[in-house]
Formats: structure tokens, C-alpha cells, sequence
């Protein structure tokens, strides 16, 4: 006698659009003779399951423990009902009568299914740029509107031929129901012009190992490209972009390729294969016949990835194996996505460019992540292939956006116990950055279908974010302080409660007292913090200026460690300081109406600037960086610093490491021991203060943020240092330690902030 019968439905939530939800369900239905129906709708999959008792259980097992490898499941709920006698099991078309819930998928890397297809010359995908399937291909960057479906996204200009559409319409078929699905007969093509935007008939891959600069319209935006190897391209590249010494990623062939030019940990290949398929910073093997000094200028790290769509797949041969790939934008305005704009804007950088005719909807720059000596990922930018992905956050309040801050800016919108990160937008001081931020911030609240209640900024007056919440009407509006927010970051990803003791190793950041902090020991909570020690105040003569010239800083730090004598050294140590400059610092700080700052990020400037190593910034952390790769790691030794206390706040000196610091260079002492003597300086002091901290406060709890923490050296220090005397360290993994992070900060701020 066979069970009586069973009827269940089933609502999932979480990433499970765009990952080949419905066909895999349709195929398990069809596995255990369930009727019934799947359907995809903008608050997630739900499915009516009727038949025979046991195979609907195994049917719910099966989808528990092992849903489609690219689902993220947040929450799947079953409840029985009255049989309603489904005498087939069926797909139903896209609903979107619900509440808008579901989450995005980011775009995924080409998977391997789909780079056989285009490398088979029987195929009929055969070096088709544009294949994909429900496993891989454009998701984020194509969408316009949820529910997820062609018809939302670029693609609605493409119908599917007959081919495609069998493919589609089949439930066995690995493109069953995948959006993007298109062939060489029904779907976008590429085409290659010159700077003329005249046609050429000539293969891509001749034109780059003839040396040319390519602009390449991929995923996100357009690339320039480049053979690597070829130190001529290169060289010419750099000058035409004007990019004096900001380090050009490269993509590879393949992973063997990838090998041979870096030192790749398991760690490493790890990330280098994932479906986001980053740019991951590695360390370059000696010897490799690459122009490293002209790739990255002053650094011994290469930034790397792998091809991430059938497209660039495919502009590698035997005889091509790495290419550089850098963003094609003009110094830093946003990332050119448009056909017409590449040529216009690009036309005296790129030789010729590689079209097509799919359009990229949201503008994704690559993103680029680092592993540490902890094994541990660390993130310089969350952007293709990793937003809009949600980030679970330990609040469940209303919903809040967070407009981060105003470099790297990301902002962040809440819902529902998750925080959703928008990619990069660039400095929003240029125009078009601050527009697309505006965009972003529309289209986040149509996919996400919320009206945030709350608006969080920073406490800067003029940032541009600032400036854009107070204009908001009818939400209630909360400043944030930077470094604060910074902090809170750390807690939200580790899903920290109460009180713990932040350090924060930052450039800059508006402080409550309006000076400009940057090296700050804070202790708090999210409704909180209190300033519990910082880096000495020393003044910044002009502000941002300085900020942009190392030598300037580093004249200041002279001249308060060693007065006029450190004013006579600064000829022979600093030649790109004029007399005129000199003077006009010495009397700007003698007015003592100069603004005073704490930054750690401006004390590496002085150091890389003395040292010579850089006087003048080409890009936002250049001087951490560079130190980093300068320093020599078998000196162990340190400099002095001096703690004192001033009406209960720690001050950090580091004015008697000058006075040493100067001394080893006289004497002719080696510019890599200097530099990790510095390093070590600094990770000696924090700790020493951390360590009276803890007596005092009683917290053993550390946080590690500020984008300073990019310099490898001194979060490795603080990490071994503070975890050897017990502490317990946390620090940024899922979001950036810079500024890109903060938005998730304050974001959690805001979600948790009582009253
Ligand atoms: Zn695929
Ligand atoms: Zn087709
Ligand atoms: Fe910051």
C-alpha cells in the first residue's frame, strides 16, 4: 500500500536568483516524481511539492545540503498543505506581485564548462565572447530591475534564436533558464576600430603582440591593454595614461602562467580562482623577464588575475600570456563604459579598441584583494564580483543608508540583518563620481526595495556626503566620526557586542575637536567611543596640499624635532622643497593657526619622503606601500618614541625617533634598515599604549582599521605583538580597512545607536 500522499510549500530566500535555482529544482522534481511547480519571484524561489511521502522528504533533504553550488541560502521554510493535486510538475513564469526581497548576484567568473565550449572549434560557441550558461557569466552589471530575468537586463535587445531558446525552454539543459544565454547568431557581437573609429579587420591578439594599446570593453567598463612583457607597450602606455607610479594589474592566461611570474600561496590560488575572480596582490618571482619597473614602479608585488569572461578568455594564445589590464578612466573620473566615450576619451591613450554591443548597466571596476601572512583576505576594492553581495550584520533595524566617505567612496544600504555595499565610486570630488554615487544610491533602493530612514555621513563638514545628507528631506539624519566608523566596521563583520579598543592607523579624518586625526587608540562600542590616545598633533601647513606632498610633511617633523637645525638639513634631504615653500611652512606654523594633525598615513609620508623613497604622492597610500617593499625584514631593531599622559589622554611621540632616524641616515646607515625601524617604532608604541590601556579599561579586545593597515609590515607587527601579550585582535577581511569600509560602519552605527 503505497503512503498516503504529501503536499508541501517551500519559500527560499538568500542569493538564489541567477544561480540556476529553478532548473535544478525541475530536475529533482523530475528525479522523485514530485508534481507541483517552481517559481522565481523578486522575493526569493517558492515551490509546491506534492507526492509520495518519502521521496518528498528526500526531495527536501537533497535541496537542504546540497542546493546549486552558486545558491547562498538564508533561510528555507516548509509548510504542509492541503493536497491540491498537480498532475504535472511546471515552471511558472516570473511573478512580481510580491514585496521586492530578493538578493542580487554578482557576476561570475566564465567556468570551465563554457571555456571548453569556446576553445572547441565544432562547437557552435567556438570563440564566442558573450557564452554563458546558469553557472557563470554577467549577472550585477547588466541588470536594470529585479525580478531577475532577461527582460530586466541589457540583453533585452538580443532575442533568442531557436537554438538558444531550446536550450533555454530545456530543463536538462546547463542553460536552462539562464538570462544571458546567446550564440553567434542571436547574441551581442565585438568589433576592433582605430582611434579613427574606423573598422579594422585585424585579429586583437596580433594587434597586442605587435606592441599596440588596446582599450577593451569587457564587464564592468573598458580596460587598456597591453603585452605585458613588452617593455616598449608598456613604457608608452604609462606615459600616455599619465600614471606616473600607480602599479598596472595584469591578467594571465592560465594558472600555470600565473605561477611562473608570482609566488602563489594555496591561499592565493585559492582567491585567483573564485567566482569573483579578483585581482590579487602577489609577490613577484625574481628574475621574470617583465618590465617590473615600469608595471609597478617602487614595489616588488604584482597585482594579478585571471581571465574572467569568454572575451578576455579568448585574447590569449601560445603566444600571448600576460597582458596589462588597468581601468580605462581619466585620472580618476569613473570607469569609461561607453562605446562612443571610449573613443572620444580615450582616442590619445589607446592605438585601437575592442567594441561590442551589450551595454554595461552598472559600471564595476575589478576588485582587488590581498592574503595575508595570516592567510586571511584582505580588501583594497569590493567591487565585480562581490557586490551587491549582502554582508550579514548583527543588527535587524530599520533600514539606513550610509554614505561612507570621500575617497574610495562605497556607501551602504541595511535590511533585514544584512548590509548591502555598492562598489567603488572614486573620489567624489569629481563631478561624475558624485553623480554615479547618486545613481547607485537610486538603483540600490529600487533593487533592494527600501526607503531608508535614516541617513548616517561622516562628521566632516565638507565632504560631498556630508553635503548630500543634510539635503535629503524627511529622514533623520546621524554624523558619524570617521575613525569611529572605522572601528565599528571591524565589529559589524566579526559581529562584535560591547566595548573594545580600537586602533586606528589612518590618512585622514575630521575629528570632534576639528583637528585632522589619523593615529588613533579609541575605546568603544557602536553607540560610542571615547579618544583614549593618538599620534602627537603636529600642524599640517595648508592642509590637503600637504597631503599630497610628502616633503612638505616631512619638513614639518623636522622642524619640530630639531628646530632650526633640522630647517638646515632640509637642502641636501629634501630637494624638492624650495626656499620660498620653506619659509612660507616656517610661518604658517608659526601662526599656530594651521590645522593639527594626528595621521598616521602623514608620518609615513615624512619617513618615505626623508628617506627619499617618495617626496611626492602619485596615488592615496604610495608612501606606506613603498616603504613596505623598501623595508629589510631581518632588522629587527626600533627607534624611541615618548608616551605622556595629558589630562588623561595617551599622546604618542614620535619627535625622539626623528633625532635617531637622522642620525643612521648621516651615517650613511642603509635605507631598508631605516625604514622597517620605523615600522617597528610605530608597532612598539601602539603596543606599549595598548598595553596601559588594557590595565586602565580593563579591555582586551583590539580592533585593527585605517587604511594604513594596507602596509603589511606594521598590521603583521601589531597582530604578533598584541597576540602574544594576550590580546585578542580582530580586523577587516570582508570590507576594505580604508575608506571603502566605512560605509559598512557607519551603517552599523546607525542600525544600533539607541535612542
Ligand atoms: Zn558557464
Ligand atoms: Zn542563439
Ligand atoms: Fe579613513
Amino acid at each position: 500500500m503505497p503512503e498516503k500522499p504529501g503536499s508541501y510549500e517551500i519559500k527560499i530566500e538568500g542569493i538564489v536568483q541567477g544561480v540556476g535555482f529553478r532548473p535544478y529544482i525541475y530536475r529533482l522534481a523530475m528525479q522523485y516524481n514530485l508534481k507541483g511547480w517552481v517559481l522565481n519571484s523578486s522575493s526569493g524561489v517558492f515551490i509546491a511539492a506534492e507526492g509520495e511521502k518519502e521521496p518528498l522528504q528526500a526531495f527536501l533533504q537533497q535541496l537542504r545540503q546540497y542546493p546549486p553550488s552558486l545558491a547562498v541560502i538564508k533561510s528555507l521554510t516548509v509548510q504542509e498543505v492541503e493536497e491540491r493535486g498537480y498532475t504535472e510538475f511546471i515552471i511558472k513564469t516570473s511573478d512580481d506581485r510580491q514585496g521586492k526581497t530578493a538578493l542580487l548576484s554578482p557576476d561570475i567568473a566564465i567556468c570551465d564548462d563554457c571555456k571548453t565550449e569556446v576553445r572547441d572549434s565544432l562547437d557552435r560557441r567556438f570563440e564566442y565572447p558573450f557564452t554563458n550558461c546558469t553557472n557563470c557569466g554577467p549577472r550585477y552589471t547588466i541588470i536594470k530591475d529585479v525580478p531577475y530575468d532577461r527582460a530586466m537586463t541589457t540583453m533585452d535587445g538580443f532575442p533568442m534564436c531557436p537554438r538558444c531558446k531550446a536550450e533555454y525552454e530545456n530543463p536538462l539543459h546547463r542553460r536552462f533558464h539562464a538570462q544571458p544565454n546567446c550564440c553567434p547568431v542571436c547574441g551581442p557581437h565585438t568589433w576592433v576600430v582605430d582611434r579613427n573609429g574606423e573598422m579594422v579587420r585585424q585579429d586583437i591578439r596580433q594587434l597586442l603582440k605587435a606592441g599596440y594599446i588596446v582599450a577593451i570593453k569587457g564587464l564592468g567598463g573598458f580596460h587598456l591593454a597591453a603585452d605585458a612583457a613588452n617593455r616598449q607597450a608598456v613604457t608608452s602606455l604609462r606615459q600616455r595614461k599619465k600614471r606616473d607610479r600607480k602599479p598596472f594589474a595584469v591578467m594571465v592566461r592560465d594558472m600555470e602562467t600565473a605561477h611562473r611570474y608570482c609566488v602563489i600561496s594555496q591561499e592565493e590560488e585559492k582567491w585567483l580562482n573564485t567566482r569573483s575572480a579578483p585581482i590579487v596582490v602577489l609577490e613577484e618571482q625574481k628574475d621574470t623577464a617583465l618590465p617590473g619597473e615600469v608595471i609597478h614602479p617602487g614595489l616588488d608585488t604584482l597585482g594579478v588575475m585571471l581571465p574572467y569572461t569568454p572575451l578576455h578568455y579568448l585574447l590569449f594564445d601560445d603566444e600571448l600570456e600576460i597582458l596589462i589590464m588597468t581601468s580605462a578612466n581619466i585620472s580618476d573620473e569613473p570607469l569609461i563604459t561607453d562605446n562612443d566615450e571610449a573613443l572620444q576619451k580615450l582616442a590619445e591613450i589607446a592605438d585601437y579598441f575592442l567594441l561590442h554591443n551589450r551595454d554595461i548597466y552598472n559600471p564595476c571596476d575589478d576588485s582587488v584583494i590581498r592574503i595575508t601572512a595570516l592567510q586571511t583576505p584582505q580588501i583594497f576594492r569590493r567591487a565585480r564580483g562581490m557586490v551587491p553581495g549582502g554582508i550579514v550584520i548583527p543588527a535587524d533595524s530599520p533600514t539606513v543608508l550610509a554614505t561612507g566617505g570621500e575617497m574610495k567612496n562605497t556607501f551602504c544600504i541595511t535590511r533585514n540583518g544584512e548590509a548591502f555595499l555598492s562598489q567603488h565610486w572614486g573620489d567624489l570630488n569629481h563631478f561624475n563620481n558624485y553623480v554615479n554615487f547618486q545613481k547607485g544610491i537610486k538603483y540600490f533602493k529600487k533593487m533592494l526595495n527600501v526607503e531608508p530612514q535614516t541617513i548616517v555621513h561622516d562628521l566632516h563638514p565638507n565632504y560631498q556626503t556630508s553635503h548630500w545628507a543634510r539635503q535629503q528631506k524627511d529622514v533623520k539624519r546621524l554624523e558619524v566620526q570617521h575613525h569611529h566608523a572605522h572601528m565599528a566596521s571591524v565589529m559589524a563583520e566579526n559581529g562584535l557586542q560591547g566595548e573594545v579598543l580600537g586602533l586606528i592607523c589612518d590618512g585622514t579624518g575630521w575629528g570632534t575637536d576639528a583637528a585632522i586625526w589619523g593615529g588613533e587608540i579609541m575605546r568603544g562600542d557602536y553607540n560610542g567611543f571615547t579618544r583614549l590616545a593618538h599620534l602627537k598633533y603636529m600642524p599640517l601647513p595648508g592642509g590637503d596640499i600637504t597631503a599630497g606632498k610628502p616633503y612638505r610633511m616631512a619638513m614639518v617633523y623636522l622642524y619640530q624635532a630639531l628646530g632650526e637645525a633640522g630647517l638646515d638639513k632640509t637642502k641636501s634631504l629634501l630637494p624638492d622643497l624650495t626656499e620660498q615653500e620653506k619659509n612660507l611652512i616656517v610661518n604658517r606654523i608659526n601662526n599656530a593657526r594651521e590645522p593639527l594633525t594626528s595621521s598616521c598615513g602623514r608620518l609615513f609620508d615624512a619617513v618615505g619622503a626623508i628617506l627619499g623613497i617618495c617626496t611626492i604622492n602619485k596615488y592615496e597610500g604610495q608612501a606606506p606601500a613603498e616603504l613596505e617593499a623598501r623595508a629589510d625584514k631581518y632588522e629587527k631593531n626600533h627607534y624611541e618614541y615618548h608616551l605622556e599622559a595629558d589630562d588623561g589622554v595617551w599622546l604618542m611621540d614620535v619627535l625622539p625617533m626623528w633625532r635617531e632616524l637622522l642620525n643612521d641616515l648621516q651615517k650613511g646607515g642603509r635605507v631598508g634598515c631605516i625604514a622597517q625601524k620605523f615600522h617597528l617604532t610605530l608597532a612598539e608604541m601602539f603596543l606599549e599604549t595598548l598595553l596601559k590601556l588594557r590595565d586602565t579599561t580593563g579591555l582586551n579586545r583590539v580592533v585593527l582599521s585605517g587604511g594604513v593597515f594596507h602596509n603589511q609590515i606594521l598590521f603583521i607587527k601589531m597582530y604578533e605583538l598584541l597576540t602574544r601579550q594576550g590580546f585578542v585582535v580582530y580586523y577587516n577581511q570582508i570590507v576594505p580597512p580604508g575608506d571603502g569600509g566605512i560605509s559598512l560602519g557607519q551603517a552599523i552605527i546607525a542600525s544600533e545607536v539607541k535612542g
